[in-house]
């Protein structure tokens, strides 16, 4: 990725508010000057994560973590930082500086995604248009799919043939390329190139965004395999995403999410009113997954056939499921009877039925130890043992403390042992894996941390410095070093940009070893407000004359010990001079 120039950040820094954006992923409330909310990225009850508009920067005071509105992005989706600033160039219609620069090997994806919705639309034209497409339409409808469920999920039809979507495309250099690398076409040995999707039902799989990044299609004969997705491509991550979820978040408030395996069971699913449902990708639930869903809702429902391999599924989905089961949290398994899927269910029993089942889903205890229970040697001399100790290592995944201590009764019971017997067991088979916490330490205010932390929350301040001579001379010397070239750096930024704000000086700092202690600088709250001018200009002073003391001190001791060197001689006067200077200059200003 070619460098972002910054001024390209800070301009969408300031086109961005950080309280709306976060308002789409948190509910905040209003809390004296700032904006509150329960923190996504540990788990609390009492809201300690701060959201500052004046600053445009979050903090939160229970983990630690804290920044911008970038940092914010960033870390709540899962994003690298191009994508981020991606992300924010679009939802602000910019687009990327040096797109045509860009000299990397990672393609641009912007045109990727612009490829595939018009992939999208081609196809979805084609099931009304196409001569053929009554086959698709038929089936469609033979799964009680009403075309206001096909719209709403954009279900499109691939005709037969090998080149309609490069015809369409008039087989441009440019854009076979881009049909390549997102999957659409595809290159033989003999350098041939052809349309992937022939004689389907196609299903675009779209992003939070309601971008599409991929498709699924479903066989209309007998053709195999009866689905076939999009392969993994720089834009689509199956591992990531959730076929539905863009959907089941236009259509309602997320309660609870049922996550399915098959595109029409979602379709089906959502055409008998239950939209709060998702489908993985043909692949195995994945951490990512998880992660993912639990973020709009805390109540999952993992649907499974009830056969051999759902099962195993299930289990899969269990176990990445444990550790993000934080307080408050549910993962419950529905295993349907032998022959049925989803769509049959529902289809044959309607919105009723399939909640009825729902309510017999099993609770993560009940499938855990029925599976254990399952896989344990029954002839173990000792099945105790072997109990717990298959056992423990999956229960001791759970961060909440509640559940687990359930699960442990449980588990106690069924080693016809005692709670307290089952201690030690416990004790050996403590996990390693705490998840470590952001250090959260207040950070110990020194003068010249005092200038750089003033400086940056309020930026204009700048000019005061700059109106103090002394101070002004100070800054511009070109020897600084550590923290003091910070203040330098920072102060100067300023200047060149009167109207920067907080979050836009931290951003330039975010490659710089020093951007923890910037962020945290940031977000540090003095005891008054007033005067702050005052305080800034002092705390610069502070810090001068204490160095010129250090310097001075060090001189005379020099000097007692051994003569000076006349150069030497000349620094200590000009440093006694400038001492003097500074006190008078800093009583005039208190
Ligand atoms: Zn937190």
């Amino acid at each position: 990725m070619a460098l972002i120039p910054s001024d390209f950040i800070d301009d969408l820094l300031s086109r961005t508010d950080i309280v709306e954006t976060i308002q789409q992923h948190l509910t905040l409330k209003k809390a004296g000057a700032n904006f509150v909310a329960c923190c996504p990225f540990h788990h609390e009850k009492t809201p300690s994560f701060n959201v500052s508009p004046s600053k445009q920067i979050y903090k939160c005071f229970g983990c630690g973590a804290s920044g911008n509105i970038i940092s914010f992005i960033m870390e709540y989706e899962h994003l690298t930082f191009p994508e981020t600033i991606e992300q924010l160039a679009e939802q602000h219609g910019l687009s990327m500086p040096n797109k045509n620069q860009s000299s990397t090997t990672q393609p641009h994806v912007a045109p990727l995604y612009d490829t595939l919705e018009q992939c999208n639309r081609f196809y979805q034209l084609q099931l009304r248009r196409h001569s053929e497409a009554s086959i698709a339409i038929e089936y469609l409808k033979q799964r009680g799919i009403t075309g206001e469920t096909a719209q709403r999920f954009q279900v499109g039809f691939a005709p037969r043939g090998w080149d309609n979507l490069l015809k369409f495309f008039k087989e441009d250099n440019h854009t076979v390329k881009r049909l390549l690398t997102t999957g659409m076409a595809i290159k033989n040995e003999k350098q041939r190139v052809y349309d992937r999707f022939r004689h389907r039902i196609l299903f675009p799989i779209r992003n939070r965004t309601g971008k599409t990044i991929g498709f699924g299609g479903r066989a209309i004969g007998d053709e195999q395999p009866k689905y076939l997705n999009s392969p993994e491509t720089p834009v689509f991550h199956k591992g990531r995403e959730l076929y539905g979820m863009y959907e089941a978040r236009k259509a309602s408030a997320l309660t609870e999410m049922v996550i399915v395996e098959g595109y029409m069971d979602v379709l089906s699913l959502a055409q008998h009113g239950i939209t709060q449902v998702v489908a993985t990708l043909g692949t195995a639930v994945t951490k990512e997954h998880v992660q993912l869903l639990f973020r709009y809702t805390s109540k999952l429902i993992f649907c499974f056939d009830g056969d051999a391999a759902g099962r195993k599924a299930a289990w899969r989905a269990l176990e990445q499921s444990l550790a993000e089961l934080h307080e408050g949290r549910s993962v419950r398994f529905m295993f349907l009877p032998e022959g049925e899927d989803p769509d049959s269910l529902v289809q044959a029993q309607g919105q009723e039925g399939f909640k009825q089942a729902q309510q017999q889903a099993q609770d993560i205890a009940t499938f855990l130890f029925e599976h254990i229970q399952q896989h344990i040697n029954t002839y173990a001399v000792d099945q105790q043992a072997e109990l717990i100790q298959t056992a423990l290592p999956f229960i001791n995944q759970i961060p909440n403390a509640i559940l687990q201590e359930l699960l442990l009764e449980q588990l106690a019971q069924q080693a016809k042992l005692s709670r307290t017997q089952l201690q030690p067991w416990v004790k050996q088979a403590q996990p390693a894996t705490l998840t470590q916490q952001k250090n959260n330490t207040n950070i110990a205010l020194s003068p010249l941390r005092t200038t750089i932390s003033i400086l940056l929350q309020h930026p204009t301040l700048a000019a005061t410095l700059q109106s103090n001579t002394s101070l002004h001379t100070w800054l511009q010397q070109s020897n600084l070093t550590g923290e003091a070239k910070l203040i330098k750096q920072i102060y100067e930024r300023c200047l060149a940009y009167p109207d920067i704000h907080t979050s836009q000086l931290i951003e330039r700092w975010r490659n710089h070893p020093g951007f923890d202690l910037v962020t945290q600088l940031a977000e540090q709250s003095f005891p008054s407000d007033a005067q702050l001018a005052q305080q800034l200009v002092d705390a610069l002073h502070h810090h001068i004359q204490y160095m010129q003391t250090q310097s001075i001190e060090t001189l005379l001791a020099k000097g007692r010990q051994q003569s000076l060197t006349p150069e030497e001689q000349h620094q200590l006067q000009a440093l006694i001079r400038a001492q003097k200077q500074t006190k008078s200059k800093a009583s005039e200003t208190t």
